[in-house]
């Protein structure tokens, strides 16, 4: 049994939050991430490393057990598919909302729209339940530029503050899903390396419910 574990941690936004939750938890990187090119860093605990790597990255990498676990957001998760590894806990940073959103004062359609999203697993099963025909169109960024250019009618993105929709003249509309960061680890891990994972686990769990009482 390899003796080591490997946490992939989603870089931007969400590294933000994780990397003082990891302190209160008594997991602390040995030089500060982004300071180099570096991708894999020890930490003050001898059996714990981590890896820093795009979010959309992350289930894949714990999916197929090259990380033990990971961190990454509940959009990232329902976008890719739960298959190959548990979600043991909801770490409760980094919320914002997974919307629907369209040019400020106009309506959607009850009739075929287009939606342009980076969540095109996520939009397709949405719309189905809602009983609308939708054509997904999937775009890598700036979906707020989307219906400006009459590229489509919705978009499907996260909202926090709701600033940037405001900004391009755009509203909110239909929450789909509450979203804040989860743990995930892979699922022959968990068995395998089972004495080395609860231990972890605990720490972030206390971590958790101790900043909770807090607020
Ligand atoms: P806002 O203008 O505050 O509504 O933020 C929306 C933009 O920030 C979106 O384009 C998102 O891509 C990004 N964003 C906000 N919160 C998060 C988060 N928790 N995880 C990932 N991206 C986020």
């Amino acid at each position: 049994m390899s003796k080591q574990l490997i946490l992939a941690l989603s870089k931007g936004r969400i590294l933000d939050e994780t990397l003082p939750l990891l302190s209160d938890a008594g997991i602390e990187p040995l030089e500060a991430l982004g300071s180099s090119r570096k991708l894999l860093f020890d930490t003050n605990l001898d059996h714990v490393k981590l890896v820093v790597i795009r979010a959309v990255d992350v289930p894949t990498y714990v999916q197929l057990g090259a990380a033990d676990l990971g961190v990454a957001g509940k959009d990232v998760l329902l976008e890719h598919g739960a298959e190959g590894f548990y979600e043991p806990l909801d770490l409760e940073i980094a919320r914002c909302r997974l919307m629907t959103a369209g040019v400020s004062g106009t309506q959607a359609s009850h009739a075929r729209r287009r939606v342009a999203t980076k969540f095109v697993n996520v939009a397709r099963r949405y719309y189905a339940e809602q009983g609308i025909q939708a054509e997904v169109v999937k775009l890598y960024g700036a979906m707020e530029l989307a219906p400006l250019m009459n590229l489509a009618d919705e978009i499907v993105d996260i909202v926090d503050t709701g600033n940037t929709l405001r900004a391009n003249g755009m509203e909110p509309r239909e929450l789909i899903e509450e979203i804040s960061t989860r743990l995930v680890v892979n699922k022959a891990s968990m068995t395998m390396k089972h004495q080395l994972l609860k231990p972890l686990i605990e720490r972030l769990q206390s971590a958790v419910v101790a900043r909770r009482a807090a607020c």
